[in-house]
């Protein structure tokens, strides 16, 4: 049986933040039955022919979802054929968590929670449109570890309007007495179609200056790294054997099938994306239709360049080997020039049949990897 990895989209928030750009809406909870049946029917069409190595439920706030229609979506995904050593996550906004819903995690096989903190001061989080203060997080935690929930990652953002460098580092530093298996670190990227981004325009934004955000950027990778942290990817740092294999998916340009409004697939070089509306999206469901918002044929040139650029985030980079195999060209036939420059500019490091960014050129990621755009 063919192996795959699964996401599953859920896009129902209480509240929307003030810098999300994700598909999510507030204020649309009387759709939740319909939503979570289509996707059950979707997920049953879908995934049903596969070996599951990874699941990854994600939102939108998974469990905002009414607690019985979660658990028949947890019922669905559990009587798939999963791999036994599956990585099973689902995204929770602190402040949703309670016992009721964990046992239900517990019983129907999620082993991996993603706590979407941002950041550990009350003030912060208001201003950025977060619906939980700290201590409603920090509960949340250890309930979920009360429950046996040993493989827990926390979202975090720098670069917050109004963040001082030392609410940074004591974001950083309370969240690692926590003890989190993984920890993600994102800086804010103001994004079109945000209340943050019209703010911005107008000027009343009050974001760290370039220099205070570096300086966060460095406390990031030095306080982790003191604390047993290892980054593996741009944004990504988790203790020993405890990185994401579901990232991992992505970031290798591995097959994943996807479900739910919106959510983009890729399989055997092609990508799905999902119906962007969800009315019409549970409307293709019901009447037994394949629709999608978009399908594209990677041609060969796309397939390298999203290697590249994929796997560029990870630390370890890409391996020639893996190119030569997926792709039976050698990556200097494809690459030789771009690869030259950013080696002799010391972006990139070409070392043991690996090539990856440097310091420098994780700094310059964007730049150095539009660089590996070939159409
Ligand atoms: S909870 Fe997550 S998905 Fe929902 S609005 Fe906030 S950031 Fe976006």
């Amino acid at each position: 049986m063919e192996k795959i990895a699964l996401y599953v989209h859920i896009p129902f928030c209480k509240q929307k933040c003030f810098y999300c750009d994700f598909h999510s809406f507030q204020g649309m909870e009387e759709a939740m039955e319909r939503y979570t049946k289509a996707l059950i029917e979707e997920i049953k069409r879908k995934a049903q022919k596969y070996e599951i190595t990874s699941v990854f439920i994600g939102g939108g706030t998974p469990t905002y979802l009414y607690l019985p229609l979660f658990e028949e979506l947890l019922k669905c995904i559990g009587s798939l054929n999963l791999s036994k050593d599956i990585e099973y996550t689902v995204e929770c906004n602190p402040g949703t968590l309670n016992d009721e819903i964990l046992e239900v995690m517990k019983k129907n096989k999620v082993n991996r929670l993603s706590l979407g903190l941002q950041a550990c001061q009350d003030n912060l989080l208001t201003v950025i449109g977060r619906i939980h203060n700290y201590k409603e997080f920090e509960e949340n935690f250890y309930l979920a570890r009360s429950k046996g929930f040993d493989n827990i990652n926390v979202d975090l953002m720098y670069g917050l309007p109004g963040q001082k460098v030392d609410q940074w580092k004591e974001s950083l530093s309370k969240i690692i007495k926590l003890s989190p298996e993984h920890i993600s670190a994102y800086s804010l990227i103001v994004e079109e179609d945000t209340i943050f981004y019209r703010w911005y325009e107008q000027n009343k934004l009050n974001l760290p200056t370039e220099d205070q955000e570096r300086e966060m950027n460095d406390l990031t990778h030095s306080l982790l790294k003191d604390s047993g942290y290892n980054r593996y990817e741009i944004s990504n740092y988790a203790k020993e054997g405890k990185e994401c294999k579901h990232n991992l998916v992505y970031w290798n340009l591995e097959d994943y099938i996807a479900c739910g409004t919106g959510a983009s697939a890729y399989i055997g070089g092609v990508r799905y994306k999902n119906l962007l509306n969800m009315n019409k999206y549970m409307e293709a469901i019901e009447k037994s239709l394949e629709e999608y918002e978009e399908v594209i044929k990677n041609s060969s040139e796309d397939n390298m360049e999203e290697f590249m650029f994929m796997g560029l985030r990870k630390l370890e980079g890409i391996s020639e080997d893996n190119f030569k195999k997926r792709f039976k060209v050698s990556i200097d036939d494809i690459f030789k020039a771009v690869i030259d420059k950013h080696v002799k500019d010391r972006l990139l490091v070409r070392e043991n049949g690996m090539i990856f960014l440097s310091e420098k050129g994780i700094e310059l990621s964007n730049y150095v990897m539009s660089d590996f755009m070939l159409t």
